[in-house]
């Protein structure tokens, strides 16, 4: 039998979890901000309805998927009392500090409240390849499950609701420097003709293959010791000539500049001999 759901913001995200728990049969009623974003919801079986407040005494479980914290505060606030005795879990992205804030918020006003980062694009929501990672209520997690997996593969990271948008920004920050850096190469090769196309091809195996090479780094990080022998070494991996390639090339040097910089910060401080992952310390000396 199906659960009584509402789903609050109907963007790109929100209609996708929506149009999930609609198809499996779920009580699904949906709000959005502006009218006319649950047509096709409506069609697959959904209630649209005019209002949050409405969406939100509909059902004992409140999906939210706004654009960010502050939206998520204008939707939630007014309808605080309503909330009582359901539960949020929201999957808007925000910080871990704003996250946390949310579950304070949802403690004070008796709701039960889990937190997610979707990593996933909404075409990929129930599909796999699909995570959700949540944290928060542990109780909301294991009460909810079933609805949550058909988002994606659920993964619960404990009771700090902070966590899973942590995590995910972590995650995020990984994917938009790999992201960029295939941006300088494409830059780097235009010049000699080469389609981004082409650049695409021969970039995507590579940095596949270089994934490999975390698990390595992160016994070195987590063993404690940058001196254990077998890594490429820091004073190895200077990036000299790539910066001067990418000169070379026309191409601004203030992304390969500030990794340099990650790795000449160990160097000058005597552990160039050491290996390359030891720039992890120059990104935790910066916080
Ligand atoms: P969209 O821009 O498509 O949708 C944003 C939604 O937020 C709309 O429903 C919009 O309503 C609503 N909204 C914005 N401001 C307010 C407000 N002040 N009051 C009420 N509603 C508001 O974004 P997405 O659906 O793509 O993203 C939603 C969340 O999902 C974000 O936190 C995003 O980071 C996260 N996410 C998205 C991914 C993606 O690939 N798209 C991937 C992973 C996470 P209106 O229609 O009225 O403007």
């Amino acid at each position: 039998e199906g659960v009584r759901v509402s789903v609050l913001g109907l963007g790109e995200m929100g209609r996708a979890l929506a149009a999930a728990l609609v198809d499996a049969g779920h009580h699904v009623t949906v709000w959005n901000r502006t009218p006319g974003r649950g047509a096709t919801l409506a069609e697959r079986g959904a209630v649209v309805v005019d209002g949050a407040r409405e969406a939100v005494t509909a059902s004992d479980l409140v999906v939210v998927c706004l654009l960010g914290h502050d939206s998520v505060r204008e939707v939630l606030d007014p309808v605080a009392a309503q909330l009582g005795g359901r539960t949020v879990v929201n999957l808007t992205t925000t910080t871990p500090e704003q996250a946390r804030e949310s579950a304070r918020w949802a403690a004070e006003h008796g709701i039960g409240y889990l937190d997610g980062g979707i990593m996933a694009v909404p075409p990929m929501i129930g599909q796999p390849g699909s995570t959700v990672l949540y944290s928060g209520s542990r109780e909301v997690f294991d009460r909810y499950r079933p609805v949550l997996d058909l988002w994606g593969e659920s993964a619960f990271h404990g009771e700090d609701a902070g966590l899973a948008c942590l995590y995910d920004l972590a995650l995020l920050a990984g994917m938009y420097v790999m992201f960029a850096g295939f941006a300088q190469g494409v830059a780097m090769v235009r010049p000699t003709g080469m389609s981004a196309t082409e650049f695409a091809g021969m970039a995507a195996p590579w940095l596949s293959a270089m994934t490999t090479g975390f698990a390595g780094y992160a016994s070195v990080v987590d063993g404690g010791d940058y001196a254990v022998p077998g890594q490429q070494s820091l004073n190895f991996s200077d990036l000299g000539y790539l910066v001067e390639a990418t000169r070379e090339q026309g191409v601004d040097t203030g992304l390969i500049s500030a990794v340099q910089s990650l790795i000449r910060r160990q160097i000058d401080a005597g552990h160039g001999d050491e290996g390359f992952i030891r720039i992890v310390e120059s990104l935790r000396a910066a916080g």
